[in-house]
């Protein structure tokens, strides 16, 4: 018999894990798997407003006042991250550079199309974020894909 039915979906706690890249390898892995087959959690996924940002580099010249008016200081840089499509899902990790970003969001160089429209995890050294894709324009041997992050997140 088909066990579809006894399957448990991901809760909302390890989901948020997930995003992070907080959880074990094991849990990652039974995730991924689990993720690569229901549509449900995939959806509850990108629901999630827990779709977090946080960026060492970005705090750590916040750090004086938290009364200060928000600002959104464009960083440029030139890191390589990887990107993991999460909706729709797929289980691969593509690397990229992470060309500038700001709290709003960042710009990355890929070999491969992001589909605008699908949201994706990006990891970086630091940090990870979550986002929809906005655009991807072709350049010379890849594409230029902007990037609207979700919720900041202080780490
Ligand atoms: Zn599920």
């Amino acid at each position: 018999m088909p066990q579809a039915e006894q399957i448990e979906h991901v809760d909302e706690k390890d989901l948020a894990l997930y995003l992070k890249a907080q959880l074990s390898e094991e849990s990652t892995s039974a995730i991924d798997a689990h993720l690569g087959g229901c549509q449900i959690c995939v959806n509850k996924l990108a629901e999630q407003d827990v779709c977090l940002w946080y960026l060492a580099e970005l705090t750590a010249d916040k750090s004086a006042s938290d009364g200060e008016k928000r600002r959104h200081p464009r960083l440029a840089m030139d890191e390589p991250a990887t990107v993991q499509m999460l909706n729709p899902f797929s289980i691969d990790e593509w690397d990229v550079r992470i060309l500038d970003v700001s709290e709003g969001g960042l710009r990355t160089y890929t070999q491969q199309l992001l589909m605008p429209g699908s949201l994706i995890r990006v990891k970086m050294k630091f940090s990870v974020a979550c986002g929809d894709v906005r655009y991807s324009v072709p350049t010379d041997n890849g594409f230029y894909a902007g990037v609207r992050l979700h919720d900041y997140f202080a780490h």
